[in-house]
């Protein structure tokens, strides 16, 4: 669809919170790179914000009306092969992450990534915010990320050590320079001391299931302090259950945020609020969010 003007993005972001974008921008094409690359220098030239965005399993949108341009990267093909006795993933960054690990174990016969069934969103969001789970982070099976630089209009590579990862971050994660166009993983990354790895699909399910609430939500919305699980102390600071407009702390797990029928953002930040501030009063830990709070 490429450019629109005044959107309603409220179905991009996994709360499904009401919101606007003056301008969005559907890339789902790399021919679009010249159009793009010239919206984005407009925008910034008039001082208005720019944000990327895939899944929206990771972000909130807290505004009612983005005033700037909202790029939507929504590029899917995904290849396997073999280089030498390594299995490769090439894949651009819209592809959903869900057929990618089934294929690579159910087609390709390799187990690496099993620890992220049902993990949601796509790779350009697991490349940015190196998610993770059950001891598999993105940082640990990526080889190089391609970029387009939105100042010049360049495609170029960063290797997995440029990309300065983190415990859930990385450098793209905080500045709108580039767009991750596509990944590079190797999947012969092997971890014989990770249970998970060697788990069926449907034990994997059956684990996830039980560890994560229904609703909507954006998955853990604040980091894990050191030492210690935020979930964990936000049950102990007897939050489980609140609920402060449509939003509520999930009975099931305390640090999943489930959104329902007439929640806005303002919910969910009250509830952040109210979260941190209990755990800090009891515990003297600061909680950070691990979703990306766009303003
Ligand atoms: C039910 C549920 C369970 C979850 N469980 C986990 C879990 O176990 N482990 C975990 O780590 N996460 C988990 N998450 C969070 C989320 O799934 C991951 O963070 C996921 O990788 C986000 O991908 P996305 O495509 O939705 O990214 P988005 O939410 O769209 O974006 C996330 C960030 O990446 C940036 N971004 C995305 N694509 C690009 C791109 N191409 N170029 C530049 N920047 C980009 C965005 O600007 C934003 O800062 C869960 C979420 C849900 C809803």
């Amino acid at each position: 669809m490429g450019l629109e003007r005044n959107k309603d993005i409220s179905r991009y972001s996994a709360f499904k919170t009401p919101a606007s974008a003056e301008y969005f921008f559907d890339f789902t094409d790399r021919s679009q790179i010249p159009e793009l690359v010239e919206l984005i220098g407009r925008v910034r030239q008039e001082g208005f914000p720019i944000v990327y965005i895939a899944g929206g399993t990771n972000c909130l949108f807290a505004f009612d009306r983005f005033p700037g341009a909202m790029v939507h990267i929504w590029l899917k093909d995904f290849h396997f092969s073999m280089n030498g006795a390594a299995l490769v993933l090439d894949a651009e960054s819209g592809a959903p992450m869900g057929p990618i690990v089934s294929e690579s174990v159910k087609v390709h016969g390799m187990p690496t990534l099993t620890p992220w069934v049902w993990l949601p969103g796509t790779i350009g969001g697991a490349v940015v915010g190196n998610a993770g789970c059950f001891w598999l982070e993105t940082s640990q099976v990526v080889k190089r990320v391609e970029v387009l630089d939105t100042v010049t209009g360049a495609v170029s590579f960063f290797s997995n050590e440029e990309m300065g990862y983190a415990y859930r971050t990385s450098h793209l994660k905080w500045h709108d320079r580039h767009i991750v166009l596509s990944a590079e993983f190797d999947l012969s990354y092997t971890q014989a001391e990770n249970p998970f790895a060697r788990l069926s699909i449907s034990e994997m399910q059956a684990i996830r299931r039980t560890k994560q609430p229904p609703g909507l939500s954006c998955g853990s919305y604040f980091t894990n302090p050191p030492g210690t699980s935020a979930g964990k102390l936000i049950d102990q600071a007897g939050l489980k259950g609140t609920r402060i407009g449509g939003m509520q702390i999930s009975p099931h797990h305390a640090n999943f945020f489930v959104s329902s029928e007439g929640a806005v953002w303002q919910d969910v930040v009250e509830l952040a609020e109210l979260a941190k501030a209990k755990v800090r009063e009891r515990f003297q830990t600061e909680l950070h969010e691990e979703v990306r709070i766009i303003k």
